[in-house]
Parts: structure tokens; sequence; C-alpha cells
């Protein structure tokens, strides 16, 4: 229903209701009215009634003692006289006044002859008194034959001028001659007695013959009374009216209550009348009073209608005012580019917008009125969590209802389909709670944009100095707790320029670009590469090695590995570009040191390299330089050495304790141009460390076998057995196994007479792997040794899962023989083990008869070290063997 309507009815039900109201009132009041009415003109009758009465019962009295005075006149008169005769008038007079006087109501009394002489009289006068009686009185009295009260119309006495009545009885005289006893009586008597007790305004008061003649009334307005007006009782009467009846009043003929009762002489009637007018004056004002009354209640009551309707019409208006800011609120809300729930005080959901169905479209349907929002993020959690378990979604959603309850006020959440949501909640005083949702998933996309250009150089991507000194900040303090280095490398490109001035920017952005790739692609992920500008590239190492050198080494692993890379040809649109760059490497994390310094150190180290004309690398500290220096150039002369031919291998003999020379054992030694010969141990680990030593192992092997193949007719060294040292970089290569079988293919059968020297840990470090490289090799013939076993003191039980020939006691054990027990208890369990797993054991480092005997009481069977040979070049072996022969002999 609309508001409008509604008010409308309500208004009619107020009005309908105040007119019911009223209806009622009225009605009351009416029904009061006229049964005020009713009481009004009962009270009035009962007035009348009472006074009529009283006027009845007073005239009666008053007639009955004239009649009787005038009855007694006769028997007055006789009593006095002996003998019946009457007295004189004179005496008669005095007796006559003397019992008038005890009438008030008679003025005199006298006795009359037919013709109306005054016989004798109470009046002073006596007899001579002046009597004028209405004609026929006296004839009307004495014409009855029975003596009956006679009264007169009132008549004006002659002697006083006042109005009066004449009363009269026959009576018989001493001789028997009709005579009258007259009586008069004033007006003023019947009125005294007619008004006494008459305190009723407006009554009139009649005493009237039945025939019609008034005698008296009060007030007296006889004078006035229009004669056929008021119609005589007796018609009245006559006419069936009870002696109250309704009708014209007996004076002023008007509408009202009479009231008649007869007395008891001569068809006389006393009437009471009060007009209708007089008799409902007091009915008139109360009445009015009521009309009054519930006229004034009337209005009130349409006054409260009034004031209701408007209330109804204000409340209406308002209730229309609220609808209409509703609905353009929930338009609002609607329009809302956010999303939007409200939740009540028990966290249900009160209201959302359809922009949160746009948002989150998989819980359409879960949103109804009054469900609980817990229910909502279960959903929520079911849809972006799918991954997790049922328990963890739960805790998910207690979590956040708990920071919905501590009001965090703001949090994003990263949807699944990449959209970011930003969540703020605000608590409303009834505890409920406004929550609406943004996707700020452009903003964020922006300011991540924004982000970019902040720390990222645009051209390479690459993080830019302001994000690279705040790494480096960084990385210094978490290299100082964890006492892992770092080393921080500044590389300008050499001659970048020219390209850039010969070739156009084009052509220096691309090469810039292909820079970045390259060296972001040549340091691990933990590494940062960053550009400062131009041609200048930072590169940040994390995590090196706590030690000093190594950390330098690594770095100058990295450092070299980098300037190869760049060193390789550029494609930069159709033409073909050659770079180089200069390094600079400072280490960072040994003590304090700004970002900003560590910067500093680093450019200076690369000017250094500029200075020598580029393509290098050079560190800051000068000491370090050295090191690093020293070894890069052995490392230089190392590869040149290989391509010079300036190796050669030296071979210390192997004998067996029956004194015969069993095998030999190659050790590479450098014939160095300057600094002579060099025993690997100035320059192995060098090699070790790059991929020379692939190269230089390799040659070894070749040149290995080629001896063997060489002597393969040679009387005393065509059986003997060739050790060779393979280092872990060179065994784990992968064209190694490849390596080796090209090497012995030459050598047929012979190929048994190579022994391969790995190491213990070498062994150890992939033993799957080098398991099964070793049994490709060993299918070959080839034979493996442990080199330098015992010094890894690791379970030896690997040991019967490889194919190996022989175990070779370590020089530290054998120096220590005679020394050290502990070493005497090494050197038997290793002899012990080894004949138990059926292999050979060699002793190295053997400089003692005392440690040869020793070795000899273990059961050790063949033995090497300065006793029985150097390390020698193969001439000087081979012109041994008949030495040794002669001596096994
Ligand atoms: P290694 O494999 O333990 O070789 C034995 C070393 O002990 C040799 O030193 C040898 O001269 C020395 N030596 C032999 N008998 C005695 C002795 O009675 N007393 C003492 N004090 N020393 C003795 P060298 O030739 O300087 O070789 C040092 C190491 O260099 C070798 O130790 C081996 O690990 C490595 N090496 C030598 N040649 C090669 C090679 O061709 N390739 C590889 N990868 N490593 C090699
Ligand atoms: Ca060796
Ligand atoms: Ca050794």
């Amino acid at each position: 229903m609309s508001p409008n309507r509604s008010v409308k009815r309500a208004n009619l039900t107020v009005w309908g209701a105040a007119g019911l109201f009223i209806l009622g009132l009225v009605v009351a009041s009416s029904v009061l009215i006229a049964s005020m009415r009713a009481t009004a003109l009962e009270d009035a009758n009962a007035q009348l009634n009472r006074y009529v009465s009283a006027a009845e019962a007073g005239l009666n009295r008053t007639f009955l003692n004239v009649d009787i005075l005038l009855a007694s006149t006769a028997s007055t008169l006789t009593t006095s006289v002996q003998g019946g005769d009457w007295p004189t008038a004179a005496a008669g007079s005095a007796l006559l006044a003397r019992t008038a006087r005890l009438n008030l109501a008679v003025r005199f009394v006298a006795v009359v002859d037919p013709q109306g002489r005054v016989l004798a009289s109470s009046d002073p006068r006596g007899a001579d008194m002046q009597l004028t009686l209405p004609a026929d009185f006296v004839e009307r009295a004495l014409a009855s034959t029975v003596s009956t009260l006679v009264i007169s119309a009132p008549t004006q006495s002659v002697a006083s001028a006042e109005e009066v009545l004449y009363l009269a009885r026959s009576l018989k005289g001493p001789r028997g001659e009709s005579l009258a006893a007259v009586a008069e009586m004033p007006e003023s008597v019947l009125t005294g007695v007619l008004t006494q007790g008459a305190q009723i305004p407006g009554l009139e008061v009649v005493l009237e013959k039945g025939r019609g003649d008034f005698l008296i009334a009060v007030p007296d307005t006889r004078s006035a009374v229009r004669p056929g007006v008021i119609a005589p009782l007796n018609e009245v009467l006559a006419a069936g009216s009870t002696p109250v009846w309704s009708g014209g009043t007996r004076l002023s003929g008007q509408q009202g209550q009479v009231f008649a009762r007869p007395i008891i002489y001569d068809d006389l009637w006393v009437s009471g009348s009060l007009p209708l007018g007089i008799a409902l004056a007091g009915w008139h004002s109360d009445s009015t009073v009521v009309a009054a009354v519930t006229a004034a209640f009337s209005a009130l009551i349409l006054l409260v209608a009034y004031f209701f309707t408007q209330y109804l019409r204000r409340i209406g208006h308002a209730r229309r005012a609220l609808a209409q800011s509703k609905a353009q609120l929930d338009q609002a809300l609607e329009a809302m580019i956010s999303g939007f729930v409200l939740l009540d005080n028990q966290q249900r959901v009160l209201h959302w917008n359809q922009r949160f169905d746009e948002l989150f479209p998989w819980l359409i349907g879960m949103m109804q009125p009054n469900v609980a929002f817990r229910k909502v993020l279960l959903a929520s959690a079911a849809h972006e969590l799918p991954d997790i378990d049922e328990a963890g979604r739960s805790g998910w959603v207690e979590q956040r209802l708990m920071s919905q309850k501590n009001a965090v006020g703001s949090l994003e959440e990263k949807l699944l389909d990449g959209r970011t949501i930003q969540i703020l909640e605000h608590g409303l005083p009834d505890g409920g709670m406004v929550i609406t949702y943004h996707d700020v998933t452009d903003m964020r996309r922006a300011s991540a944009e924004i982000e970019t250009l902040a720390f990222y150089d645009p051209l390479t991507g690459l993080p830019n100095r302001r994000l690279l000194l705040d790494r480096l900040t960084q990385a210094t303090t978490r290299s100082q707790r964890s006492g892992q280095l770092g080393a921080l490398l500044f590389l300008d490109l050499d001659q970048f320029k020219t390209l850039n001035d010969t070739m156009g920017h084009e052509m220096g952005d691309a090469l810039l670009l292909q820079v970045a790739q390259r060296l972001r692609a040549g340091v691990r992920n933990v590494d940062t590469v960053a550009r400062l500008g131009g041609d200048e590239f930072v590169i940040m190492l994390n995590d090196l090695s706590g030690e000093r050198i190594e950390a330098a080494k690594q770095t100058q692993r990295v450092s070299e590995k980098l300037l190869a890379s760049l060193e390789q040809p550029y494609l930069l649109g159709t033409h073909q570009h050659q770079s180089t760059g200069s390094l600079g490497a400072t280490l960072f994390g040994e003590a304090p040191q700004s970002a900003g310094e560590l910067l500093r150190q680093a450019d200076i180290a690369m000017y250094q390299v500029k200075a020598r004309r580029g393509n290098g690398v050079c560190f800051f500290d000068p000491q370090m330089q050295t090191t690093i220096s020293d070894r890069a150039q052995l490392q230089t002369d190392l590869k040149s050495a290989l391509v010079r031919q300036e190796f050669v291998l030296y071979y210390q003999p192997q004998w067996c304790n029956d004194g015969s020379m069993v095998g030999a054992e190659v050790l590479l030694r450098w014939q160095h141009p300057e600094r002579g010969l060099l025993a690997p141990g100035a320059f192995i680990a060098a090699a070790e460390e790059t991929d020379l030593i692939v190269g230089i192992g390799e040659w070894v092997i070749y040149t290995a076998c080629n001896q063997i193949e060489s002597w393969k007719d040679h009387p005393q060294c065509a059986k003997l057995q060739i050790s060779v040292n393979v280092s872990a970089r060179q065994f784990r290569h992968p064209r190694f196994v490849e390596n080796v079988l090209d090497a012995v293919a030459g050598l047929g059968s012979r190929a048994h007479l190579l022994t391969l020297e790995l190491t213990e840990s070498m062994v150890l470090d992939n033993v799957d792997e080098t398991v099964a490289r070793m049994h490709q090799l060993r299918a070959r013939g080839i034979r493996f040794s442990v080199d330098d076993f015992g010094t890894g003191y690791s379970s030896l039980a690997y040991l019967t899962s490889l194919p190996l020939h022989q175990l070779k006691i370590d020089q530290s054990f054998v120096r220590n023989l005679g020394v050290r027990p502990t070493d005497e208890v090494i050197v038997q369990t290793i002899i012990g083990m080894a004949r138990n797993l059926e292999l050979e054991v060699i002793a190295e480092g053997v400089e003692t008869e005392e440690q040869k005997q020793h070795l000899l009481d273990y059961g050790c069977t063949f033995f090497q070290g300065y006793l029985l040979g150097r390390p020698m070049p193969v001439e000087a072996l081979c012109a041994l063997q008949p030495v040794q022969d002669s001596k096994a002999e």
C-alpha cells in the first residue's frame, strides 16, 4: 500500500471515530436532556400538586370557619336572650362583634332581612352600618331550602372600597322569619391563603367557579384575561382531562401544566398552573449547559481528531521522506562502485548491494538477509582456498572474524583470479558493522608500476641505484650476522660510448638490454644485478664463503664467468657486435661499511681495470688483489703450459714385497719457463678451481696410456701397472668416461695396466654416479685404487659396492708407524680389511726401513716411497729395473 493511501485511510478512521464519539455524546446528552425535562416536569407537577393540595386545605379551612361563624349566628343571638327571643339590635351587634372578632378572615358579620336591611352587625355602628350587597345575593342565600353557604362574586366594598367577597347563610329568626347571616371577606385574606407557601416562580393560582368566574387570581391578572380564551373549568374537565393536565394555563393561557382541585363549597375550584416555559426554565438552563458541554466536548474531539490527522499527516510525510531517503540511499548504495555489506550486532547479514554480488559472484545465493556472516566467509574460503582442508578454512574464517571484532579496520585480499580487494570494516554504535569492498586491482597495479619506476631501471627492468643501495644495506647487516661474506661488483662496458656515438642510441640500448640479460643469467637468484645508468651495472653477490680468500676466489670465478659471457658476440639488429667489460670488486660483511662506501670501492677497483685497457676484474683490496692476480696469472700460465707442452710426467715406482717393481704412479711436473720444475702443490689447486684440470688430467691419462702402449714390447716395463691421479672435477666431467675409453682404445687387453686413483671423499660424494662410471671403465679392464685411504674415516661398508682393485694407505699413517700406536692400529685394520675384501693394499710415503718392516709385519704386500724410489723421469724408471731385478734376485 502506498504511504499516501494509508495516511488517507488513517484520516478517515480518525474522523469516523471522532464522528461516532460526537454522535454518542449527542445521543447521550439528548437522552440526558430528555430525562432532565421529564424530571423537571415531574418536579413541577409534584410541586403543583403539593401546592394545590395545600391551597385547597387552606381555602377549605377558611371557608369552613366563616361558614361555622355564620351558621352559629342564630344560636349566638338566641342563647343570649331568655325565652328564645332575640336581643336588641345593639345587644345583638355586640354579641356578633364578640364572635366575629375571633375570626380574622372576616371584616364583619351581619344579619340582614330578605330586603338586605341590617338587623345587627359586628361593625361598631351595629345595625346602622351601610351595607350594599350584590344584587340577588340575599335572594340566592334564602332561595335554597337547605341552609348552605353562598359565596358572592368578587365585588367592591362600599365602605372600604376594597375588593371583597360576601358569604351568606340563611337562618330563621325568632319568629321563624327568613333572615341571612352575611360576612364580608376581603379578597386579600384569600390571596394570603393562596400565596402562603407558594414560592413557585411563575405560578398562576386561580380560585374559580366551575362555570367560569374567576374569584381570585394570583397574580391578579383577571383584567388582562381576554374573554373566551380561557375555557371554563367545567368544559375543560368535561373534555376528559384529569384534574392534572397539560394544556393552557388558567391565567395566561400558555402551554403548561395545570392542576385543579375542587373545594368543598359551591362549585369552587382552586387551580395552580405553571407555564411550560417556567416549569422548564431550570431544565432549559441545565440542558443548555449540557448542550454546551456536549458542544465543547465535540469541539474538543474534533480538535483532537484534527490534530491527530495533522499528526498522521506529518508522520505520513516523515514516513514518505524516510522511504524516499531510504530509496535514495538504496539507489546510492546500488550505484556505489564499492561492494558493501551491513551486519547486525549478531554478525548476520542485513543488507548488501549489487556491486557486492558483482565482486563475489560465487556468493550469489549465499547472501540472504539474516544469514550468518560466518557462513558467507566459509563459502568465500571454499572458493578462494581450494587447496586448503576444512580445518584450515575454518581457521581462516575464525581469524577473519577475530580481526573483525578487534576492528583492525582495513585489509587487502588477493583473489585467485588476480584481483585485489581492499576490505574496510567499520563498527557501528549498535554493535553492527559496515564492510565495504573496493576493487583496488588497478590501483595496486599502478602503484606497482610506480614502484617499478621508483626502484627499477625502465630500460632493462633491473633494480636501480636506489633499490640496490637498499638491498646492499640489508645484505651487509645480514652478512655480519651470518658470517657469510658478500661481494659487490662494479661493471662498466668497454668502449660503450663509441658504440653509442657511431651506431646510435637504439643500438646502445639494445646492447645494454642483452648485457642485462647475460648478467642476470650469470648469477644466482639470491644475487642482485642492478643498473646505475648508462653502461654501469652493479652485481651484488650474497652468501659467499665466510673465509676471506675463499670468498674472493668465488667472486673471482663469478667475475670471470660474467666477463666471458659478455665477450660473446652480440646481435644488434643485423649487426654483430663484440664487447667487453671492466669489473671492480670488493668484499663486504667483515666490518661495518656503508652501501655508498662499498659502491665507491668497487668503482675505484673498476677504474684500475679500465686503466689496464679493460676486460678484466680487479679487487679493491690490494693484498686480495695480489692473491687473486697471482692465481689468475697462474691459471693463465697453466692454460698456455698445456698448449706449450710444458708438463712432464714423473714416475714413482711401486714395489712388491718380493722386491720386484710392479708399477709406478705418474706424478705431474710443470717445467716452468721461469720458475723451473714445479711440483703439483704449486699449481694443481689452481687448476682444480677451473676446468683447466679437465684438460690437464686428460693429457696425463693420454700420456700415461701412450707410455703403456710404447712399453708394449719393453722387456722390463711391459707389465708395469701405471697409476694415474684423477681429480674430483675431472672425474665428474660429463666426458670423463668417454675420454678415458678413448685413451685406452689403443691398449687393447693391456688397458688393465691403467689404474685410476680416486680419493675416498670423491667416491662418497655421489656414490651412485661414481659406481656407474667406475663400472663402465672397469668393464674395459681399467682398475681403481682408493688414494689416501684412511683419512676419510668413513664407513668402509661402501667399499663392497665399488669395483675396486686396490687401497692405498695414506702416507700420514705410514709416517707415524712406530710413533703413534693408533695409526698402527689403523694401518693394521686397513690391511686386514683389504685382505677380507680381496683387495690389493699398497703403502705410500715409505721413507724408512723401519716403516717398511712394520708394513711387512702387518702383511702389506706393495710399497711406494722415497725409501724405494723418488718420482723420476720415465727414462730413469726404465733404468731402475735391472737394479731392482738384481736386488730382487
Ligand atoms: P699423491 O697422489 O699422494 O702422490 C704422492 C705424493 O707423495 C707425491 O708428491 C710424491 O712425490 C710424494 N711422495 C712419494 N713418496 C714419498 C715419501 O717417501 N715421502 C714424502 N714426503 N713424499 C713422498 P707430488 O708428486 O708432489 O704430488 C703431490 C700430489 O699432487 C699428489 O699426491 C697428487 O694428489 C697430486 N698429483 C700429482 N700428479 C697428478 C696428476 O697427474 N693429476 C692429478 N690430478 N693430481 C696429481
Ligand atoms: Ca696418488
Ligand atoms: Ca697419496
